[in-house]
């Protein structure tokens, strides 16, 4: 009995032993991290936010690159389009650099496609460039549009037809009439209506149809102020005609014809900055003037003085516009052609 009491006792004790070891482990892992079930579980949820959060930061970043790529493609997409506006003849313009506006009237005869061709070739080098084509007739005829139409100049086009009593016959010496002055008038009109020199500068030149350009008096001649001016190249019955330049300004003409004109040049030998045009808006050609006084009505009406002229192409030493004239073609073989064989060159192809 005693026996049995003093082996349960000490199974107590040994009962007790263990679980004072066992708890003594336990405290011991727990102390040391090796064992805690809801502590393993945080650590494991800490680590999974973090990853997350950096999964989260990929993302974002992910999409800022997509959203950068998709601005950079706007922009390709923005040059695209900006190329096939210009393509099609829409007014595009670099806003820092003055746009030059060049007027040109035109009629129909048997050169006029061969000196349109020309001219817009010489154009198409130049940037900022808006070509005003104004024909002289009762409506626009399709050879013009359809010139224009696939030229690949910006370009607006207008007619107005020269009355019958002001407009020269084609026997006719051609300094008996004014040529072109209606047709410069409407292209002013178009100026003063559809721009804005306070949004976009620009200057004006009256281009005709058939004189020869070198690109540099262009550049030369974007940078105008008021009214710039150069010699004139096969003009007037001399080699060339040019504004008398001392000590950088200009203080007369050299001409044979009519040097006491108040401004004794040619059309082709001056350009004008686009705000003139606004500032004096009456201002226009006219067909009842003085021969050889349209540059000089214009300009004087406009308070132009010698002082205010801009003298270009080095002080006006060189020649870089000319007033050739192009030789109208003697067709007589056409009449020939048909008396002999009943029929000339084929209508259908354009020339
Ligand atoms: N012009 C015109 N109608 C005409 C004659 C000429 O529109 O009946 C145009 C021509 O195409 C040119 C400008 O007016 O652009 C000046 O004409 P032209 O070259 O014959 O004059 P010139 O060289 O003799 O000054
Ligand atoms: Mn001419």
């Amino acid at each position: 009995m005693s026996g049995g009491m003093y082996l349960k006792r000490s199974a107590r004790i040994w009962y007790l032993y263990f679980a004072i070891i066992l708890l003594v482990f336990m405290c011991f892992l727990v102390n040391f991290g090796v064992w805690c079930p809801s502590e393993n579980e945080q650590k494991l949820e800490n680590l999974l936010s973090r990853y997350r959060e950096q999964i989260k930061e990929k993302d974002q970043k992910y999409t800022e690159v997509k959203d950068s790529l998709r601005k950079s493609e706007k922009k390709v997409e923005d040059l695209i389009l900006y190329l096939e506006v210009r393509g099609k003849n829409n007014r595009v313009f670099d806003k820092s650099m003055p746009v030059i506006y060049a007027i040109t009237p035109t009629y129909y005869r048997g050169v006029q496609k061969a000196e349109l061709t020309r001219l817009s070739q010489t154009f198409l080098h130049l940037p900022n460039f808006h070509w005003i084509v104004i024909e002289d007739s009762s409506s626009k005829t399709q050879l013009v549009a359809d010139f224009l139409s696939q030229c690949g100049l910006s370009y607006t086009h207008l007619n107005i037809l020269t009355p019958k009593e002001v407009k020269l016959k084609p026997d006719d010496p051609n300094w008996l009439k004014p040529r072109g002055v209606l047709q410069r008038n409407v292209g002013l009109s178009w100026l003063r209506k559809n721009l804005d020199p306070e949004v976009q500068p620009g200057v004006v030149y009256f281009a005709d149809d058939d004189n020869t350009y070198d690109l540099k008096i262009f550049e030369q001649m974007r940078k105008t102020k008021v009214v710039s001016v150069w010699p004139v190249g096969l003009v007037g019955g001399l080699r060339f005609e040019r504004p008398i330049v001392k000590n950088g300004k200009v203080t007369g003409w050299f001409t044979y014809w009519k040097p006491d004109r108040p401004f004794a040049l040619d059309m082709a030998g001056f350009a004008v900055n686009l705000q003139l045009f606004f500032t004096y808006p009456e201002v226009e050609f006219s067909n009842y003037v003085k021969r050889g006084y349209q540059e000089s009505t214009v300009l004087s009406g406009m308070m132009v003085t010698l002082d205010d002229l801009e003298p270009l192409a080095d002080n006006c030493t060189k020649v870089l516009v000319w007033h050739t004239r192009t030789e109208a073609p003697k067709l007589t073989s056409e009449d020939k052609m048909k008396r002999k064989f009943g029929h000339g060159s084929d209508p259908n192809v354009e020339v």
